[in-house]
């Protein structure tokens, strides 16, 4: 890897001026976060970074399959490229990601974008050599069949000096009958528990504030006999003035081993992002999921009795193929019992490769769309309530940004926070008395400084 840099740099070396690269990824932390390694990749390489196409060497989309709008906002960026081609030749135009790892796709773009020079899936590492062949032919190169690898993390480049993103598993063994993840990204793999360690404790020594530990399925990390609760409480181990989340775990994996080990680690905020899909359990079933609706609510009664004042966040899918109105019933069922702080809600959007994709889809379109009003018009009611229940109280937040003498953070229930200061409190943390609250923010002053 090292030697194909290094070849790599030479080749750069020869232009007047280093290349610059331009990347954009789409879609989930974890495309952000191999992004983050590609563009990693080429500036050990010797490339500058542009946050514009127009004057880049190198354009790279990194992309996401997981919902079909997605894709479509992808073609139609690829489309525009025509026009920055057209006034430099010599630009070498690139896709990656989820998206290009499916073949239809792949063979797609390469016979339609014919300015798109490469493609390959998610792994930076193929880069360089790809980037050598095309600079040295002019040919289009195409490498979307990876193994199923663990990334080495040896050069990263990251935008934030706040936060950052450690991947801590790859790929996914559920196969939820709607997602394509598994198709994409492979069977699971973890990260040692001592690369891990290892590389937040470097980012604890940059200072770095939030670390958001990153998988497919997180809570199913198991690695050298590590799980994901003892991951947790070795991570919380180490020094340094910092705060931890971790997203996305499965409930089925949610044991009270690992509700223990958010509970008793200061380190680990007290928010949870336990992705509930739907509230029915014929739905469940349909959708893989593995776990019932009786058990959903349990794992999230042990959770708050473990950690009161805990925060809930989820994901559901509205008009899953055939979902009926009382199937629907449960899922808002489930949103007032536990009353989730938010919620990230999306209708059903088919998947070709997937099992649902097969099913005839009887449920009017209409109907999904009446749906999904509804069950936010409920999630407002619920927020509204939770974010007036914080006035009076405390809490820590987490400084991102200051704008007109107003703070901008979040606490550690992942709710945002404004509050007059000054732009030297940006990346610390600071007690904020709550004062105001609407639906999806709080404000409030400054009791620590
Ligand atoms: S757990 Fe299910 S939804 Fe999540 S990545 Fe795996 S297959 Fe997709």
């Amino acid at each position: 890897m090292i030697e194909i840099l290094e070849k790599l740099s030479e080749t750069f070396s020869k232009r007047q001026s280093p290349p610059l690269v331009f990347l954009h990824s789409f879609g989930c932390r974890q495309n952000v976060s191999d992004g983050e390694s590609t563009v990693g990749l080429l500036v050990k390489a010797g490339c500058g970074v542009t946050d514009t196409p127009d004057n880049a060497d190198i354009i790279i989309y990194n992309t996401c399959a997981v919902r079909e709008n997605a894709e479509k906002h992808v073609y139609g960026v690829l489309g525009e490229l025509t026009h920055i081609k057209e006034r430099n030749p010599d630009v070498i135009i690139g896709v990656c990601g989820c998206m290009v790892k499916q073949k239809h796709v792949a063979e797609f773009i390469k016979k339609t974008y014919r300015h798109v020079d490469f493609l390959f899936g998610n792994n930076a590492e193929t880069l360089p050599d790809i980037l050598l062949e095309i600079l040295d032919k002019r040919t289009f190169m195409m490498n979307i069949n990876e193994p199923d690898i663990i990334p080495e993390r040896e050069f990263i480049q990251r935008k934030s000096k706040i936060f950052a993103d450690v991947p801590i598993m790859y790929g996914c063994n559920n196969f939820c009958t709607y997602c394509i993840v598994p198709y994409v990204r492979g069977r699971e793999r973890s990260r040692s528990p001592h690369d891990i360690i290892e590389e937040i404790k470097a980012l604890s020594k940059d200072n770095i504030k939030e670390i958001m530990l990153l998988g497919q399925n997180a809570n199913s990390y198991s690695s050298d006999n590590v799980d994901f609760a003892e991951l947790l409480l070795k991570i919380n181990d180490i020094d340094g003035d910092f705060r931890v989340r971790f997203m996305s775990p499965h409930p089925k994996d949610m044991g009270s081993d690992v509700l223990q080990a958010i509970a008793q680690s200061e380190k680990i905020c007290k928010h949870i992002h336990l992705p509930l899909q739907s509230g029915s359990n014929r739905i469940l079933e349909a959708m893989n999921r593995r776990y019932t609706k009786e058990k959903f609510l349990e794992t999230a009664d042990k959770a708050r009795s473990l950690m009161p004042g805990l925060s809930i966040s989820t994901d559901i899918i509205v008009g899953f193929p055939n979902e009926t109105a009382e199937d629907f019933e449960d899922t808002l069922d489930v949103v007032k019992t536990i009353g989730f702080t938010n919620i990230f809600t999306f209708i059903y959007s088919k998947r070709s490769g997937t099992k649902a994709a097969e099913i005839i889809d009887l449920t009017p379109k209409d109907e999904k769309t009446a749906r999904m009003t509804r069950l936010l018009s409920l999630q407002n009611e619920i927020s509204t309530k939770i974010m007036a229940d914080f006035v009076g109280k405390t809490v820590k937040v987490l400084i991102e940004e200051q704008k007109d003498g107003i703070l901008f953070g979040k606490s550690e229930h992942s709710i945002g926070v404004k509050t007059p200061g000054d732009p030297g409190e940006v990346g610390t943390f600071k007690d904020v008395k709550i004062t105001g609250a609407k639906r999806s923010e709080l404000y409030g002053e400054i009791v620590n400084s």
